[in-house]
């Protein structure tokens, strides 16, 4: 947002009207269920980064299953109108568009941190001398579990297995430098990094082609946790030659509480059928995967990891998403998300008080949609004084509230909206 814009179209907190006439995408919230508030408004919805919102052809899409499986039986692997049997693959190529990936190199199974520990186990492999595994000091607590048990099980003790990066002292966020620095001073005896593509808490955005870069210099396997940055960054894996990631697709993806997951294996590890891995039927190659022979023939790419026959309803709700991204495509998103997230700084600017800090980092690269709002001397009573007003937000303890204004379906008069209900709750004013 730069201020000859300001200027030219009134008062920064009117702006929203001219903004959302303005944006390309705007038609695409139409496409999704908003939640109601008391007053039989729709709510101010930011907490996407959390739970995105339900598409509006996520129920059709599973009553179809439900239809056919009322209808077929058994025969719905075969004879529905979307086969179940080969249901998973109606997904990879919107996904792999989603994260710069090739087709081969992706797939939609299990859960997140069920794929963290299946990569892992391929991924994972310690020595005495190259053991240890990096991840984020603060890591959400399922990556922060994950990684000690796999250290554990491998015989190591997490309190010298584990090196955290942290922010320098009285700094929220970690600084490029001090990441590359580590991995390069600590690279011999680092087996795997695993980090966070977007930290959930302070909405950080790490650069991932450089970590991929100096850890491969340094002998390391590179993975990612995209929880936070599929369907919120354009994330080009493939290219970046990061090893593998995986993510959850019920924040920004909207594919409903608890859907199916994704995984990344990068192609030049799809034939690596020697790589240790846990294995299930439907990772076994098609073709003989019925003859239900006894030996186990993987399939190449991400496919060969899954384990299990795939859950069809999560499956459609899924596709039902992924259509949405097709048609507004990520580049554009990403274009709309920085505007709205800019917004939103802004604002956050103009209200009149010294109490609140943006703990997420200023520059667009470094950050994705999120906002971390840190309130100074604040505790849980403005938050839901908030809440109380129709706002959906997150709040950390101590006194970070996060919110997560998504390209898909918030506009920029949610976010004026949003600015205008906090300046209310700490009795200041919003300045024009
Ligand atoms: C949301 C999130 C999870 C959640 O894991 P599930 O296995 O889906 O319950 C894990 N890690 C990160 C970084 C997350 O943001």
């Amino acid at each position: 947002m730069n201020n000859m814009l300001i200027n030219a179209l009134g008062q920064l907190p009117e702006l929203y009207t001219e903004l959302d006439a303005n944006d390309p995408l705007r038609n695409f919230r139409e496409c999704f269920c908003i939640p109601i508030d008391k007053s039989g408004k729709q709510s101010v919805y930011l907490s996407g980064n959390s739970l995105g919102l339900q598409p509006k052809t996520a129920r059709k899409y599973i009553e179809a299953e439900l239809d056919d499986w009322a209808r077929l039986g058994v025969e719905g692997h075969l004879h529905a109108r979307h086969p179940w049997l080969p249901y998973h693959e109606f997904v990879t190529e919107s996904l792999a568009r989603l994260v710069g990936a090739k087709p081969l190199e992706v797939v939609a199974m299990n859960s997140l941190t069920v794929n963290l520990h299946l990569l892992m186990v391929s991924f994972y492999r310690p020595t005495k001398e190259r053991y240890k595994i990096v991840i984020e000091k603060g890591a959400f607590p399922s990556d922060q579990y994950a990684v000690e048990s796999q250290l554990k099980f491998h015989g190591f003790d997490p309190s010298d297995g584990l090196i955290e990066l942290g922010p320098r002292d009285g700094e929220d966020r970690l600084r490029t430098g001090d990441i590359l620095e580590t991995i390069d001073r600590e690279g011999n005896s680092i087996a795997m990094i695993l980090l966070g593509g977007v930290n959930y808490y302070t909405g950080q955005a790490f650069d991932l082609r450089s970590i991929t870069e100096a850890g491969h210099r340094k002998g390391c396997i590179v993975g990612f946790d995209l929880a936070h940055a599929a369907g919120n960054l354009v994330l080009q894996l493939h290219d970046w030659d990061v090893d593998f990631a995986a993510w959850c697709s019920y924040k920004y993806l909207n594919a409903g509480p608890g859907g199916i997951a994704g995984a990344f294996v990068h192609e030049r590890h799809s034939l690596s059928f020697d790589l240790p891995r846990f294995a299930g039927w439907w990772g076994h190659d098609k073709d003989t995967r019925f003859l239900m022979g006894p030996r186990f023939i993987p399939l190449a790419g991400a496919e060969g990891w899954q384990l299990s026959n795939p859950p069809i309803f999560q499956l459609a709700a899924l596709r039902a998403s992924l259509e949405i991204f097709d048609e507004a495509t990520m580049p554009m998103l990403r274009e709309k998300s920085v505007r709205l997230s800019g917004y939103l700084e802004q604002l956050l600017k103009h209200i009149n008080t010294d109490r609140i800090v943006i703990i997420t980092p200023i520059e667009s690269e470094e950050r994705g949609c999120q906002l971390s709002i840190r309130v100074k001397n604040a505790d849980k009573g403005l938050f839901e004084a908030v809440t109380g007003r129709g706002v959906f937000a997150d709040w950390r303890e101590p006194d970070v509230i996060r919110v997560a204004p998504v390209p898909l379906y918030n506009s920029f008069e949610d976010v004026a909206r949003f600015a205008q209900i906090l300046s209310e709750c700490l009795n200041v004013r919003l300045d024009r």
